[in-house]
């Protein structure tokens, strides 16, 4: 687990690169993200003594007074001049369901009277997801065609997805892997993850009603999945680390989902928005919403106990392999992760500032989702942007 602080965190340091010292930046020294100018996939197979030597190697040579400045200043490059991929070759896709707020809420819409199902609070519940359609942020998405079965409708029929959502997720990638047929004890289990991404799970809500059942999503997902291109070491987020708590009265987790590591500082506190700019905004030259606010320690898993648990049949894990944490809703109705859960299944429309309404996503809307971390006596660091833009359905 990494909960190893050093000179790296010092919320005094100070860089020679103006632009990390700037107030509000996500990127100051003390957060050395890694992005992708050639594939990552090397470094994160590494061990994480080795990620760990490279971020204090990182931090001198960046740190104010450092004598290798002469020496590197001309190998930056502005981030305006950059063009950003996908921080590395993603092999495997998981999406998790660890938003229990989420869960309970969308649970509600189906099933009024027993919203969790049994299994919830006992397995991180979670699905294989398609990786080849994952982008980087930026990337356009295009409203998917889909069946559905429209209200009152006796027949399905096939055409432009009607209810297209977001979904605010974290994503963490996988560092060193294991090999198939030996789990990963929960203690390991942080070592083997490499650091962490803002994800929309692009959602279609009407392909995801009729098709859902009995084998979970399909195509309601893999039409688009939006990832940052800056991955937030899990050296970088030892800072905010709180204990994992489950509400009195909830089952504990099965001993090989449980440690005193995992008790102590499973959770991490990572304060998470959504924001929406509508065509119309744009077009008036009117700044993004923010729809919702929520906190990553709000989690019902951690991310050890996701690791742990997707390793536990035995199945491999690789360098670059994609766990995604599931939609992320606060406790509060105006916190939801997603428009599904703010327009109370599409029965109550939100009322933007500009009069424009939203059940769900119009051709145009921009969704941006964000991420930072801030506690008393630290550097405040974030994610940098997960940023995209529906287009019209194809046809
Ligand atoms: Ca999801």
């Amino acid at each position: 687990m990494s909960l190893h602080l050093d000179a790296t965190h010092d919320p005094a340091l100070r860089s020679w690169v103006a632009s990390a010292n700037a107030p509000g930046t996500d990127f100051p020294i003390q957060n050395l993200p890694y992005g992708r100018f050639r594939d990552l996939s090397a470094l994160m197979a590494a061990p994480k003594a080795t990620r760990v030597a490279l971020r204090q190697a990182l931090s001198a040579a960046l740190a104010q007074h450092s004598p290798q400045q002469a020496r590197l200043k001309d190998c930056l490059l502005a981030q305006t001049d950059a063009e950003m991929g996908l921080p590395c070759a993603i092999g495997d896709y998981t999406d998790f369901y660890t938003g229990i707020h989420h869960a309970t809420t969308v649970g509600k819409l189906f099933r009024p009277d027993n919203p969790l199902l049994p299994n919830y609070k006992w397995v991180p519940i979670g699905y294989h997801g398609r990786s080849s359609t994952i982008v980087v942020s930026g990337t356009p998405l295009r409203r998917p065609l889909g069946q559905t079965l429209p209200p009152n409708a006796e027949s399905p029929s096939y055409g432009p997805c009607q209810r297209l959502d977001y979904e605010l997720e974290l994503g963490a990638l996988v560092g060193p892997g294991n090999s198939l047929g030996e789990p990963v004890a929960i203690a390991e289990a942080e070592d083997r993850l490499f650091g962490m991404t803002l994800l929309n799970d692009w959602s279609a809500r009407d392909v995801q009603a009729w098709e859902y059942q009995p084998l979970g999503p399909f195509l309601a997902k893999s039409f688009g999945t939006t990832l940052s291109p800056w991955v937030v070491t899990m050296e970088a987020l030892a800072p905010y680390r709180l204990p994992f708590q489950r509400p009195a009265g909830d089952p504990l987790p099965l001993s090989h989902l449980d440690s005193p590591a995992n008790r102590e500082a499973g959770a991490i506190d990572i304060a998470l928005e959504v924001w929406l700019q509508t065509a119309a905004m744009r077009a008036a030259g009117q700044a993004a919403v923010r729809l919702s606010q929520s906190n990553f320690r709000d989690a019902y898993w951690t991310l050890a106990q996701l690791l742990t648990h997707q390793a536990s049949n035995g199945c491999k894990l690789q360098p670059g392999d994609l766990l995604g944490t599931g939609t992320q809703s606060g406790p509060e109705p105006g916190q939801g992760g997603s428009l599904l859960e703010l327009s109370d299944g599409g029965k109550q429309a939100l009322t933007l500032p500009n009069g424009e309404q939203r059940r769900f996503l119009a051709d145009g809307d921009q969704v941006i989702l964000r991420a930072a971390c801030e506690r008393p006596g630290t550097a405040r660091i974030g994610f940098g942007d997960c940023a995209g833009t529906v287009l019209p359905a194809p046809g």
